[in-house]
């Protein structure tokens, strides 16, 4: 796994769990999705074998949407369609179909700078510390033809590229997905207060037992022993693209794994994006989107987005700066 992936879930984003009334919830971690993975419930009448079984059965969907998803499993559907679809138009189950649509719309609202076609130009880099990886420039832009929308035909429920060359990633919004379907299993078992929380991206639903109580917490992201500020939040959802999760620097300028489609290479201007949406889905896209686009056009998108909030960390003269969104300018407090 991921080691900068995971310490996110220790460091980035935490909720402060309720005190005053020393109410526990009924806690599970697992490891899906290339991260830890985090179910809290808050629940006074079900007993510790009831709230398993509960949580069982969330784990189970995250797997099951993970071994559609993962490009870094070959028996996944996502990797069958990046090998078949340029020969045929693949019948999409209702998980693809779902991340399609939702991809389809955040590369729309985002003008391009959300792209799930950035995969064969991602498959060029390698952005681990041990063995990294710069494309040469020739390549780059040879293999950049083969981004963008226009390349992938989504109708009647099937998918199809018009080359081999194009493949798709969901990397940017999966989790999200998956957190989403999480709670929504947890919901329909008759949960009402929880918390999903997947490497730092979470949802959250809320009765009286914890509301109040929640902050969610940004780590500043170049002093992991930091906390850079906060914001309450009772029931919602918050996602975090930051240049510090997978990277490596060269020659003093840091390669990390979100990439502009315009040029094929790691998007500049922002160091982090937290959105904070309805749907945890939203927030994940979103927040990659917002990230390729940069704070100023980032913020731009945030603002004209109904029920979409967001906090964007950049530097400038050398110095780390906030922007907050109109909605969240009074409710996130820095230290
Ligand atoms: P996140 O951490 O949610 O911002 O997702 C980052 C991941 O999304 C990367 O590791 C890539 O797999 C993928 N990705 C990178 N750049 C883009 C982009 N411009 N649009 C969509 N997905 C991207
Ligand atoms: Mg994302």
């Amino acid at each position: 796994m991921n080691k900068k992936l995971s310490s996110i879930f220790i460091i980035l984003l935490f909720i402060n769990c309720p005190t005053r009334q020393q109410i526990q919830p009924y806690e599970r971690t697992k490891v899906l999705m290339d991260t830890f993975v985090q179910i809290s419930i808050y629940d006074q009448n079900r007993s510790p074998e009831e709230l398993n079984q509960i949580v069982e059965l969330a784990f189970e969907r995250i797997k099951q949407i993970e071994h559609i998803t993962s490009n870094y499993d070959d028996s996944s559907f996502i990797s069958m369609i990046n090998r078949e679809a340029s020969n045929r138009a693949i019948s999409l189950d209702s998980v693809m179909y779902d991340l399609i649509l939702e991809s389809d719309r955040i590369n729309k609202l985002s003008g391009g700078a959300f792209d799930i076609t950035i995969e064969t130009v991602k498959r060029l880099w390698n952005f681990s510390e041990d063995n990294p990886r710069i494309p040469g420039d020739a390549l780059l832009r040879a293999q950049l033809q083969w981004v963008g929308a226009s390349h992938i035909e989504f109708k009647d429920n099937k998918l199809r590229f018009d080359s081999p060359e194009v493949k798709i990633d969901l990397g940017a919004i999966a989790k999200g997905y998956a957190i989403d379907e999480a709670i929504r299993i947890l919901q329909e078992n008759s949960i009402s207060d929880a918390m999903v929380n997947g490497g730092g991206d979470l949802r959250t639903i809320c009765t009286d037992l914890t509301r109040g109580k929640r902050k969610v917490w940004i780590k500043h992201p170049r002093n992991t022993e930091v906390l850079y500020g906060y914001f309450r939040m009772d029931e919602g959802s918050v996602a975090t693209s930051g240049d510090y999760e997978r990277y490596f620097d060269y020659e003093s300028v840091r390669y990390h794994h979100i990439l502009d489609p315009k040029i094929g290479y790691p998007a500049r201007g922002c160091i982090s994006v937290t959105i904070q949406a309805q749907n945890a889905t939203q927030a994940d896209g979103l927040a990659t989107a917002v990230f390729v686009l940069g704070p100023e056009s980032g913020l731009e998108l945030i603002e004209r987005l109904p029920g979409v909030e967001g906090i964007i960390l950049f530097e400038e003269g050398g110095k780390l700066k906030s922007e907050a969104s109109t909605g969240l300018k009074n409710k996130f407090k820095t230290r």
